[in-house]
């Protein structure tokens, strides 16, 4: 199946009824660009920030940044292109920005709540992102700029970065829902916000109360669990209620399967490491929308993730 999903021509990602399902890919780096666009990205939905500076002990500079977001932006030139500004702590430190010792981390100072704390880093991120796009600008070739905060847990947090980002003419400001309280409001979150992307990953280890570092609890770690299903349900209802994007950007998107679960849920877009786009793209293309409303409520019906993907299956074939 794979090779041939890899030889069938790059179409935009749809379902068997045309309904357009953009696929996007998650990106660590600009050196990853040109691969995910050969391999049919239609934009990217997860531009990690963090990971371009992991291995340093003070903050990046403004001029550092541009350098990378400017590449980026050009590789994907009037397309979409989502960044995410910096997700320190837990699983990803940065040591600028987690400094004291956590008991937990994954519950700790991380992500919006770091920044916060050390908003001059977020002003300076920000800044850089809107000269990077400003540069490729002036040669035509500006990024369609969509810019997230990492786990946000409330609406004032919500409000809180969107302000912001709008100082620094952000015209696309948006949340991940990777916190389930965020995704519980999501109606008052998505009321605040341009979009909101889900992060599976995160939503999983906090719904599942769950490490996701931990292997002792990793069966735990299953965005099939039908918790994890129905919060992504209700931020797909706010976000079709209030005409607003919700994407997935957590790894439940690479899966084939699940990837029709989640548009039954009410995803409008879908990012995923690029290497997962054409099995992802192959089996939108053998759904309806009805199809995948269908299979989603099978899943949903489940009391466990086991469960729940048998019922997918059988409902999807
Ligand atoms: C997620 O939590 O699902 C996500 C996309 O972010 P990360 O994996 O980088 O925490
Ligand atoms: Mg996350």
């Amino acid at each position: 199946a794979r090779s041939a999903a890899a030889s069938a021509p790059l179409t935009p990602g749809a379902l068997a009824d045309g309904t357009a399902v953009p696929l996007l890919a998650n990106l660590g780096s600009p050196d990853g660009a040109a691969e995910a666009v050969a391999l049919g990205a239609e934009g990217v939905g997860l531009f990690r920030t963090e990971f371009l500076f992991l291995s340093s002990n003070t903050a990046p500079t403004v001029a550092q940044q541009r350098t990378s977001y400017e590449k980026l932006f050009r590789a994907f030139a009037g397309k979409k292109v989502v960044v995410r500004v910096l997700d320190a702590g837990a699983d990803k430190p940065l040591p600028f920005l987690n400094d004291a010792h956590e008991e937990n981390p994954a519950l700790g100072l991380r992500g919006l709540r770091a920044l916060r704390a050390s908003e001059d880093i977020l002003r300076e991120q920000l800044t850089a992102l809107a000269e990077a796009n400003a540069a490729a600008a002036a040669d035509g070739e500006a990024a369609d700029l969509w810019v997230m905060a990492p786990m946000v847990a409330t609406v004032e947090e919500t409000e809180y970065f969107v302000a912001l980002a709008r100082e620094y003419d952000v015209k696309t400001a948006g949340v991940m829902v990777e916190v389930p309280s965020a995704a519980l409001l999501a109606d008052r979150v998505l009321a605040q916000a341009d979009f909101a992307s889900i992060g599976t990953n995160d939503l999983t280890q906090y719904t599942l109360a769950a490490d996701r570092l931990l292997g002792s609890v990793a069966s735990f770690q299953d965005p099939w669990h039908p918790a994890v299903l129905r919060l992504i349900q209700s931020v797909g209802a706010a976000g079709a209620a209030l005409g607003k994007p919700v994407g997935i950007c957590g790894e439940a998107a690479a899966d084939p399967l699940l990837a029709v679960v989640l548009v039954g849920l009410g995803a409008t877009s879908l990012s995923m490491a690029p290497t997962a786009l054409a099995d992802v793209r192959q089996s939108l293309l053998s759904h309806s929308l009805d199809d995948a409303r269908r299979v989603a409520e099978a899943a949903l019906a489940a009391n466990d993730a086991a469960t729940a993907r048998a019922a997918a299956r059988a409902a999807a074939s």
